[in-house]
């Protein structure tokens, strides 16, 4: 069994993109696709043109959790035109689906298909494009590793060791694939009580720290578990990064300044 990198050929930029920003993780329901988007929020926050690529192509939650309704428009011109929520432009393939659908694909097709949400979009003028990468280390992220120069992935994990595992191989794949680590945060990371204000680590706490210090990354940040965060994104209203002065709003936006 070869534990050899698949190589990048000839890695090219998105027309229209100055920086492109992956999320991924290790495992799934940490918390990868609310964190996406809030961190693309955050960064529009800031003043930044910002757009949003659903690259989950199995597992699409973008649109939800923006609360965009109605299907992607296809232009005469063979290209699509993008979603527009929150001053984001959003792609998601979960637009196309009619409720429910999945989307059966080997490797190869789900690679042209993201190939052709990324490259055949109107994007306009980005600053920033946020990619929301599937869970783990598939076809998907090869594809898109070794076709488009990727500025950097965050990698969101919750605090228990089960899940720090798998997120230390998603940089063990990153580091092969010469993308580089942005680095670590730490989502779940702490209950605050909202009737008592009383903490609880419920996962334990600090365990995404400690991994990031062992695998020489940055440490971005904790973001607590939050009711709000929940109920919001179920609920496809507005994600909590939008609230003014909510706490976790503001934990969103810190780590989104260090991106
Ligand atoms: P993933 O993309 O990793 O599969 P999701 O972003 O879909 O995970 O999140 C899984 C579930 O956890 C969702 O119901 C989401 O609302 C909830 N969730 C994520 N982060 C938090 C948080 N910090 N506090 C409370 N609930 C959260």
């Amino acid at each position: 069994f070869s534990h050899g990198s698949p190589q990048p050929q000839g890695k090219t930029r998105v027309q229209g993109v100055r920086r492109i920003i992956a999320v991924g993780s290790g495992k799934g329901g940490v918390g990868k696709s609310t964190t996406s988007v809030n961190l693309a929020l955050s960064l529009a926050a800031e003043g930044l043109k910002v757009g949003m690529l659903d690259a989950d192509l199995y597992g699409p939650s973008i649109p939800k959790l923006l609360g965009i309704e109605g299907r992607t428009a296809l232009r005469d011109d063979g290209i699509f035109q993008p979603h527009g929520a929150f001053g984001l432009k959003v792609m998601s393939i979960g637009s196309m689906l009619v409720p429910g659908q999945a989307v059966v694909w080997r490797g190869p097709m789900a690679t042209s298909g993201l190939r052709q949400l990324l490259r055949e979009t109107d994007w306009g003028d980005l600053d920033v494009l946020v990619i929301d990468l599937p869970p783990g280390t598939g076809d998907i992220h090869i594809g898109l590793f070794q076709q488009t120069i990727v500025d950097g992935v965050v990698i969101v994990s919750t605090p228990q060791d089960l899940a720090l595992i798998d997120a230390q191989k998603a940089i063990d794949m990153l580091r092969r694939m010469s993308v580089p680590v942005l680095g670590l945060i730490e989502n779940m990371s702490y209950f605050i009580a909202p009737d008592t204000g009383n903490r609880y680590d419920i996962f334990g706490t600090g365990g995404a720290e400690r991994a990031a210090a062992r695998l020489d990354i940055p440490f971005l940040g904790a973001i607590p578990l939050v009711m709000s965060i929940r109920e919001h994104s179920d609920a496809g209203a507005p994600p909590v990064a939008l609230l003014p002065d909510g706490p976790e709003a503001l934990a969103y936006r810190n780590v989104a300044r260090t991106l």
